[in-house]
């Protein structure tokens, strides 16, 4: 006999969860199955969580914030942007306090442990096919058992946007950005490592980003188009000495604390990783009935804006809020084409933000004006 469901959610990250918690919190007899073929154990990118998370936390269930507290506060951010020095921002002169480094990986776990907690049901598995039969989205995914049946469809899968590609829709993507990343542990006997500011640093390529995390590691990524993420910069050797060459003040850390590359706990090659951190919109997926993407699947934001895990957060919430409203028939909110109408509008304001933003920060640096990296995004503003 096949599943029945209010809502399939593909992806229990961020996104996935903020929906399920925000849609049970208004409708605490939704039926929702997750989907997530996340490993809890692996390490998993995008650690800086800004402080007004904590607000979207607590809306959210209020004993997430507490979770955090075994996470690493971050001090604020020292960037070299600008110029060679760096500009430092202390999360003291921050309304709204301090930001956190996640152990990003435990931070989701625990996500959908509050998520399931709220009545939300999750299924480990990897969703492989979708259609649409008798106004109803039927998947089917590696779990055994029936194909499950829902109403509504979220795609919450990340940039993967796994249920929109299955569907045969495409992201439209800005510009190619890559993260050609590492993480290091300290040799040094001597010296611990307590800067645990948020370090940006510039160079003709791209730019640096590192954070030190709860695990006491490093990590470390250079931001870069697609011809300077080739070559040695992926070999151990070649990323350490291209780091020790283009920047100053990463070198000065590395180079003091003796970082060396880590051990990988999931027998991961052990030296420096790539991963797509372009800017991509998802297109035409109001043409799909009772289809919303949600988080990275919908918008994904150059890394820069560290705006990502909020902006899902939020979208989330607004998204869970307008899919109960649907399921319980309030007045004025219960119509599908306008939930899509009133998503789609926020995402173009969110997108408008974004791109305002990211423009005005490639702009305001000139130091490497006649450099490639740096003036296809200028030509492209
Ligand atoms: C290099 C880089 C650095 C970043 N740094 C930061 C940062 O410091 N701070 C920040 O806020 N943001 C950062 N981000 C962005 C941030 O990680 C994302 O915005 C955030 O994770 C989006 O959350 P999400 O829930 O939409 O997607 P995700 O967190 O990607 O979650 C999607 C989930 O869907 C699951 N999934 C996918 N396909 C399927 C399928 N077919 N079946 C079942 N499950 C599936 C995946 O396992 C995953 O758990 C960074 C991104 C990059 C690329």
């Amino acid at each position: 006999m096949p599943c029945f469901h209010d809502v399939v959610i593909i992806g229990g990250g961020p996104a996935g969860c903020a929906v399920a918690l925000s849609l049970l919190r208004s409708h605490p007899g939704a039926s929702i199955v997750v989907f997530s073929d996340a490993d809890p154990l692996r390490f998993k990118i995008g650690e800086s969580l800004p402080p007004e998370a904590a607000q979207l936390l607590r809306y959210l269930d209020a004993s997430l914030p507490s979770t955090l507290s075994t996470h690493l506060p971050c001090a604020g951010t020292a960037s070299a942007w600008t110029s060679s020095s760096l500009e430092e921002h202390d999360a003291l002169m921050n309304p709204f306090g301090h930001g956190w480094h996640l152990d990003r990986a435990r931070f989701d776990e625990t996500f959908r442990t509050a998520a399931r907690s709220a009545g939300a049901k999750f299924s480990e598995a990897r969703v492989t096919a979708i259609r649409r039969e008798n106004d109803l989205w039927i998947l089917e995914s590696e779990a055994d058992g029936s194909a499950v049946h829902s109403r509504w469809l979220v795609d919450a899968s990340g940039r993967r946007a796994s249920a929109a590609r299955l569907l045969g829709l495409r992201t439209r993507k800005l510009d190619d950005l890559l993260a050609v990343h590492a993480l290091f542990s300290s040799t040094s006997g001597t010296t611990e490592d307590r800067d645990t500011r948020t370090l940006i640093e510039t160079c003709s390529q791209g730019w640096w980003y590192s954070a030190l995390l709860p695990s006491k590691q490093r990590f470390v990524a250079f931001h870069c188009d697609a011809p300077s993420a080739k070559g040695a910069i992926r070999t151990r050797t070649g990323f350490l000495d291209f780091l020790h060459d283009q920047t100053n003040h990463l070198a000065r850390i590395m180079g003091k604390h003796e970082y060396d590359f880590s051990a990988p706990d999931d027998g991961a090659p052990v030296g420096p990783q790539t991963t797509a951190a372009c800017s991509s919109q998802l297109e035409g997926w109001q043409s799909q009935a009772y289809f919303v993407p949600v988080g990275d699947a919908a918008l994904s934001f150059d890394p820069l804006s560290s705006q990502g895990m909020i902006t899902a957060l939020e979208m989330g919430c607004i998204l869970g809020t307008e899919l109960a409203a649907n399921l319980i028939q309030l007045d004025g909110f219960s119509d599908e084409r306008v939930i899509v109408e009133r998503v789609t509008e926020r995402y173009a304001e969110v997108w408008k933000h974004f791109e305002k933003s990211r423009k005005y920060y490639y702009s305001v640096q000139s130091r490497f004006d006649g450099d490639q990296f740096w003036a296809s995004r200028r030509v492209n503003m």
